[in-house]
């Protein structure tokens, strides 16, 4: 179709500790990236945010971790969708639950399409078996998606250059994380280079990544009881700020709602 651009848009239904999922959409077809909601939860969301539930046509899952996969197998099956998954983290979910249904295998590294999207999935450091951030490609458009890591490693710096929108984590801000009630152990698996992105470790990765095509900062996987969303959304104005970039939407994902669609172009 020389000549025909299709709209990509991505409409995140929620993202934190306690439930992360995605939309993606070309044209009527979608795609959902990981289900950390209940199904019901899941739709509800969907219906909030004005996605027709029936355009998803396939399940793709970043890792095991609950928050990312709680509904996947209500969800999944009710609809009779594709579920694609790396080896490591297949067999994890299977084991967990004999009755999830048929999944496709890709390999963390190897891009793969589902309809109109090219997935590339890049692994990032994080304490699950295999887990991986997507690079999402439809004609000229590109979004580059890194929740759940511990730090921002060269591969995951460099597969987020170029993207049109950036999904980012900022989980943490370390003070408050210090001064939480959280178990010590809890503290330190969150800080640990397999844990969780804080705030300013997310604002390097923000300046190592935003580049002239960026129009549209996520920023996700917010820790509800050490971060707070006024904060974030300041110390990202602020960071945007500064490189001269106050051209660029900034999103704030919430726990409990969804964020309006975001659109490319
Ligand atoms: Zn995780
Ligand atoms: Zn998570």
């Amino acid at each position: 179709m020389a000549g025909k651009h299709r709209s990509l848009g991505m409409t995140v239904l929620g993202s934190g500790s306690r439930g992360n999922a995605l939309v993606l959409h070309a044209d009527d077809f979608a795609v959902l990236v990981d289900a950390g909601f209940s199904d019901r939860e899941l739709a509800r969301r969907m219906q909030a945010a004005g996605v027709e539930c029936g355009s998803v046509r396939a399940v793709v899952i970043s890792h095991e971790h609950s928050d990312h996969v709680k509904g996947l197998r209500a969800f999944a099956s009710k609809r009779g969708l594709a579920i694609y998954a790396n080896r490591a983290t297949a067999e994890v979910l299977r084991h967990r639950d004999s009755r999830i249904g048929p999944m496709t295998i890709f390999a963390s590294g190897n891009p793969f399409s589902v309809g109109p999207f090219q997935i590339h999935p890049f692994s990032i450091p994080h304490d699950a078996i295999d887990p991986v951030g997507f690079l999402v490609q439809v004609d000229a458009y590109r979004i580059g998606i890194a929740t759940d890591l511990g730090h921002a490693s060269h591969l995951v710096t460099y597969q987020l250059r170029g993207c049109d929108a950036l999904v980012l984590e900022s989980n943490h801000d370390v003070t408050m994380l210090g001064n939480s009630t959280r178990p010590w152990s809890l503290k330190q698996r969150i800080l640990s280079r397999h844990g969780h992105l804080s705030n300013a470790a997310a604002m390097d990765l923000l300046r190592a990544t935003v580049d002239g095509r960026t129009r549209h900062v996520v920023i996700a996987h917010a820790s509800e009881e050490c971060n707070c969303y006024e904060l974030l959304s300041r110390t990202v104005e602020d960071c945007l700020g500064a490189l001269g970039r106050t051209d660029i939407s900034v999103h704030i994902a919430r726990q409990d709602n969804p964020l309006p669609t975001v659109w490319l172009p």
